[in-house]
């Protein structure tokens, strides 16, 4: 067992002309000096040569920890090894070979790593299990964030599990019938109100000043920590054999963030050869960080005040982690590109054919890698970051061809498969032939 202890980590600001640094435990969500994103940093080098053994082993052993697929990597997260850890056992997610999308965009292969198989049906978990973790280590009394359904559901759950007050701001009428069922359900408060997400984040900003509130929204450097882990568990799938792409969508960007921070470490410490090319995937009605990327100077992030999708995950016009995702597509010289909403809904009618069941956020990756255009012989992931479950409506609408788009205009169903009405099973047989 290697030791833990003497580990030491920091809370760092990451704008260039500031760098201020803070004591790994100050309850800060933003650099208290110029108001900039703050990073965990590792004060010390760590032996990574007996690392990948390590992590193998754990995968034969009951410690709930070992079980976790983001605490199984805890060598990389800023806690000790006599930390009480919050955990539902998240990550373990599986890497799906996805042949249908695959030939849907034009490629040989396709992988997809479906973080919507985490305890709550998100990549939230693997983020949220960090945060809620440091909340209890901080001897919070109440855990909130504004959300968008996903966030809420996994704080939700990880609350209850950690035995502390939840208060969820979400904007009213926005959210998905199962996204809010879950939130009730773990026993958050849910408190709706009138606007968008962004509206939901100024307010609970104002709730964090409280000493005894932590926030625990993608801006809290703690859950990019837990969920950094996914790349670590996507390389061990791999063989440590990173792929040329890798392609996420683009909401609150935390995902492309902590993606971007996993890879570099992996990359700093030895563990892989180089990183992946990380192309966000933003939908077409909200895509300021698209936007931004296409400008040729990039000086200036100009928010989007309506942002229009029915990809309700990434509905989101003002995302505050956006310096962090700009970071990481520029070290891996990636991309940031958008799609249509038929485009997302038709991708994710495909991947549905593959088995793979994701909700319609997921799919931008799809329909974004249809577009780009990668070498057959260059390998890609896609990561889904919800199960199919979480909207169901979107689906059943997508599928009878009464799908509507913020602008008014009909989806074409053009993978549609409706329920046919039968009378006998004779006729089932005669459909089948
Ligand atoms: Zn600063």
């Amino acid at each position: 067992m290697l030791s833990l202890t003497n580990q030491k980590f920091i809370q760092q600001c990451i704008a260039p002309d500031c760098g201020a640094e803070f004591d790994l435990d100050a309850r800060l969500f933003v650099c208290s000096r110029c108001g900039g994103l703050l990073d965990i940093e590792r004060r010390e080098k760590i032996d990574s040569a007996p690392l990948r053994e390590l992590w193998r082993q754990r995968r034969t052993s009951l410690d709930p920890r070992d079980r976790s697929g983001v605490w199984r990597f805890r060598e990389f997260l800023p806690f000790t090894e006599d930390t009480e850890v919050v955990s539902l056992g998240e990550g373990n997610t599986p890497l799906y070979d996805a042949p249908r999308s695959a030939d849907y965009c034009r490629l040989p292969q396709l992988k997809l790593k479906h973080q919507g198989c985490n305890p709550t049906g998100s990549f939230k978990d693997t983020g949220m299990t960090a945060g809620v973790t440091q909340a209890r280590k901080l001897g919070a009394r109440l855990v909130v964030c504004a959300s968008t359904g996903n966030t809420a559901a996994s704080l939700a759950a990880y609350a209850a599990r950690a035995d502390l007050m939840c208060a969820i701001v979400v904007p009213s009428g926005h959210v998905s019938h199962a996204k809010l069922a879950q939130a009730l359900d773990y026993g958050a408060k849910v408190f709706e109100v009138d606007g968008n997400f962004d509206t939901c984040m100024d307010q609970i900003r104002e709730l964090a000043e409280d000493e005894s509130v932590y926030l625990v929204n993608s801006i809290n450097p703690f859950r990019i920590e837990g969920q950094k882990t996914v790349a670590f568990e996507l390389a061990e799938q791999l063989e440590w054999r990173v792929p040329d792409h890798l392609v996420v969508p683009g909401g609150n960007l935390g995902n492309s963030s902590a993606f971007g921070k996993g890879f570099r470490e992996l990359f700093e410490t030895g563990l892989i050869d180089r990183q992946p090319k990380i192309t966000v995937v933003q939908a077409e009605g909200a895509a300021p960080f698209a936007r931004f990327y296409s400008d040729i100077e990039h000086e200036r992030f100009v928010n989007d005040e309506h942002p229009q999708t029915l990809a309700s995950a990434i509905k989101i016009g003002a995302p505050v982690s956006w310096p962090k995702a700009w970071r990481a597509v520029q070290e891996t010289d990636g991309s940031v590109i958008t799609v249509t909403e038929q485009e997302i809904a038709d991708a994710k009618a495909i991947i549905g054919r593959d088995g793979v069941g994701c909700e319609p956020a997921s799919a931008t990756t799809v329909a974004g890698i249809r577009k780009l255009r990668i070498n057959e012989n260059e390998s890609v992931v896609a990561v889904l970051t919800g199960h199919v479950l979480k909207d169901t409506d979107y689906v059943i609408k997508y599928h009878n061809g009464s799908l509507v788009a913020p602008d008014g205009r009909h989806l074409t169903p053009t993978f549609a498969n409706v329920p046919i009405r039968i009378q006998s099973v004779k006729s089932v047989a005669d459909l089948l032939r």
